[in-house]
């Protein structure tokens, strides 16, 4: 992935959320405080407002500068998790070789440090985690990769929250999507778009 592949991604993430603000924001009202739409679309603007000043940037460094500004502008409880992903992901695209597999599979192990979850708690690891599994395992597949991140976000449905504002909510918060997984699996949905064009 070049760095213009990288705005293309960040680009198409964007455009997604935004049309998808309010269910993102409605199934934070479920659950939680109603805030996600507005947190993700918040710090993806920013994220793209800022790429005419990375120009002269890698792909590994602008990768590592998506995550400082996803942790300083999303707000939530999710920004600074997606912000460990893409730090995670840009220091593993220093080399090329292996990069995707090992690059998500130390996201995944940085967001379930940072939120001190588990797979099945029903948050965005349970997203990020399928993802970087199945590229562990079969490379950068991008229709497994994007069946992963559909299956990862669709499980969450049956699954009790345990970690972020919807725990408070125990066994009432099995039966709805969780936020952070939904705007992940947007997040995957646009890399597959990116890398199939
Ligand atoms: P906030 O909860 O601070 O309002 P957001 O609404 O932006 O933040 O994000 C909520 C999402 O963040 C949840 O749907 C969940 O996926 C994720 N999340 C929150 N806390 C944690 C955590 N401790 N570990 C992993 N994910 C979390
Ligand atoms: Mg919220
Ligand atoms: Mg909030």
């Amino acid at each position: 992935m070049n760095s213009h592949q990288v705005q293309q991604w960040m680009e198409t993430t964007l455009s997604l959320i935004k049309e998808n603000e309010t269910t993102l924001s409605e199934l934070d009202q479920t659950i939680g405080d109603g805030d996600h739409g507005v947190n993700m679309v918040r710090g993806f603007q920013a994220v793209v407002d800022e790429f005419p000043n990375w120009e002269q940037e890698n792909t590994s460094a602008v990768m590592q500068k998506i995550g400082t500004t996803l942790v300083s502008k999303v707000g939530g409880a999710s920004g600074p998790l997606f912000g460990t992903g893409f730090m995670r992901l840009g220091a593993a695209f220093k080399s090329e070789e292996g990069a995707w597999a090992d690059g998500l599979t130390k996201a995944a192990e940085g967001i379930a440090q940072r939120g001190k979850v588990s797979v099945g708690d029903a948050t965005l690891l349970d997203v990020w985690d399928p993802v970087a599994k199945v590229v562990q395992a079969k490379g950068t597949d991008w229709a497994e990769v994007e069946r992963a991140a559909q299956d990862g976000m669709n499980g969450t449905k049956q699954l009790e929250t345990k970690r972020g504002r919807g725990a408070l909510l125990k066994e009432r918060s099995i039966g709805h999507l969780d936020p952070g997984a939904v705007s992940s699996y947007y997040l995957f949905h646009a890399l597959v778009q990116t890398m199939t064009k």
